[in-house]
């Protein structure tokens, strides 16, 4: 068999995926034929047109007969991949992610390497963002047609080698064919220098908490941490709820509720100028025979960031008396009250409680619970800085947000926080974080003058549950009741 394939067309940290791109250009092989005839037993058997994706696939390179390609290629590519892998996550060994987990599905590229014909395993980790070569942001979609391309040998999205399915050219080499291939690129990025450099030994003494899916290679080699907790040995001595729950479900929840009322005490106390207008909303308050007013974008912005950080079905309130937070449960299925973040605060619960196996019980479920009020309650914050980011527009259109969009709203929220401490939790332990800069923004309240305030104070609750006791107990309501019945499920349903 006759290839055409230099040796130096490999480079340092590059994927399979740029190399199988190459290795079809220039001998002008289109992917699945690359894939059946180097394929292993299991491809060339088969006779369907239909590869599947488990023999696309980069990591393992299943589908590849690992000797005929690595003849071709001239290096031992299988462990080449491994290698390279390992290297960049081998610091978080004692993680329970899979390997692949730290790896992004869909190809992230940056544009002057991939013109260049490569692209690297830096670009696919979950915990960069930037080329560690260039410096520039790592794209992820096709900035044409939007379309992402999976880390795979597919056809899913490319038509020719380093060209997308829409016809927007990743890398041109009509010109300069293959001139370009074998030069070299370095690092210049000095948290990946750092991050490279780092003995592995040096994990056995501190470990890493944070969130893979909102990690960052920059939270986990500064040296400059945020703020240390105290040890947690003599605090846990004074607290007495642990004596009366001994139950650390139960704890959890009881925390997560303090921190979210103490949050929301400090953003109704931000929003002093705004109490009318919040509970306008919020109690669905309007004159006789008039229509909803306009809404306040402070208190738009109050409600539903409540409404959604909560996951409560309704934006108003549930009921005249009492609250709408939920009690703890005591068979610990309501683990939050901050539902929507619920997966990755048990995610980190598991994690963390996994890496302290040996510790002390009541140190570490006070160090846990330290941990989860800091993720909490600067979640809640930037989330509700993103809900004012929007209150301005959504107000005026009377909207809300989508779910897809709010899990959208969510994950830019979800802050890059990373907590280092020691397996005995004898030290301080050291939360960084990378906090983003805050925007400063300014609405016009609709209820300003003194006239419209006193408006405000005339109007009544319109809640969907009190008209129904109202209409209950006229027994036989009349047309105007009906009316307005149906007038608020409009008005509540076009959010
Ligand atoms: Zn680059
Ligand atoms: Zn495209
Ligand atoms: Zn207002």
């Amino acid at each position: 068999m006759n290839v055409i394939w230099r040796k130096e067309w490999t480079k340092k940290y590059e994927t399979p995926w740029s190399i199988i791109e190459k290795l079809s250009f220039a001998n002008r092989v289109e992917r699945d034929d690359l894939l059946r005839v180097l394929g292993g037993g299991g491809i060339k058997g088969i006779k369907s047109k239909v590869i599947g994706d488990k023999r696309r696939d980069l990591f393992d390179l299943n589908g590849f007969d690992d000797e005929l390609l690595c003849r071709v290629l001239e290096l031992d590519i299988l462990d080449l991949n491994k290698h390279t892998i390992n290297t960049l996550i081998s610091p978080l060994h004692y993680y329970r992610e899979l390997p692949h987990s730290w790896f992004y599905k869909n190809i992230r590229w940056c544009t002057e390497c991939l013109g260049n014909g490569y692209h690297s395993w830096f670009h696919q980790f979950t915990l960069l963002d930037s080329c560690p070569f260039h410096g520039l942001a790592l794209m992820e979609m096709c900035p044409n047609c939007h379309n992402h391309i999976p880390f795979l040998v597919s056809n899913k999205s490319l038509d020719m080698p380093f060209i997308c399915k829409c016809g927007y050219i990743f890398a041109d080499f009509s010109e300069s064919r293959w001139r370009n291939w074998n030069k070299q690129n370095i690092i210049t990025d000095e948290v990946v220098m750092k991050w490279l450099s780092k003995d592995n030994t040096e994990t056995a003494g501190s470990l890493w908490l944070f969130h893979p899916r909102h990690g960052h290679l920059k939270l986990l080699t500064t040296e400059h941490p945020l703020i240390t907790s105290k040890p947690f040995i003599i605090q846990h001595t004074v607290k007495r709820e642990e004596t009366r729950s001994p139950d650390i479900k139960r704890k959890i929840f009881v925390a997560n509720r303090e921190i979210f009322i103490s949050v929301q005490r400090y953003i109704l106390k931000k929003l002093k100028r705004h109490h009318q207008c919040i509970s306008q909303l919020w109690e669905l308050k309007k004159g006789d025979m008039t229509e909803f007013p306009e809404i306040c974008p402070y208190a738009y912005a109050y409600v539903f960031w409540r409404k959604s950080l909560l996951e409560l079905d309704h934006f108003y309130r549930r009921n005249i008396r009492g609250d709408d937070i939920d009690p703890p449960k005591n068979n610990g299925s309501g683990m939050v009250v901050t539902k929507i973040i619920k997966d990755e605060l048990h995610y980190l619960v598991e994690e963390f409680t996994r890496q302290t196996k040996k510790t002390n019980d009541t140190v570490r479920e006070a160090a846990l619970i330290w941990i989860l009020n800091r993720v909490t309650g600067e979640f809640s914050i930037n989330f509700f800085n993103e809900w004012f980011k929007i209150a301005g527009e959504a107000a005026g259109k009377e909207y809300a947000p989508n779910s897809t969009e709010v899990e959208r709203i969510k994950n830019i929220c979800f802050p890059k926080i990373a907590f280092k401490y020691d397996v005995s939790l004898k030290s301080p332990i050291e939360c960084i974080s990378l906090s983003k800069p805050r925007e400063y923004l300014y609405y016009k309240c609709p209820n300003k003058t003194l006239q419209s305030r006193k408006k405000l104070a005339q109007m009544k609750s319109h809640l969907p549950s009190s008209i129904a006791i109202a209409m209950k107990g006229l027994g036989n309501p009349n047309d105007d009741n009906k009316r307005l019945q149906a007038y608020v499920d409009r008005y509540v349903s076009k959010f």
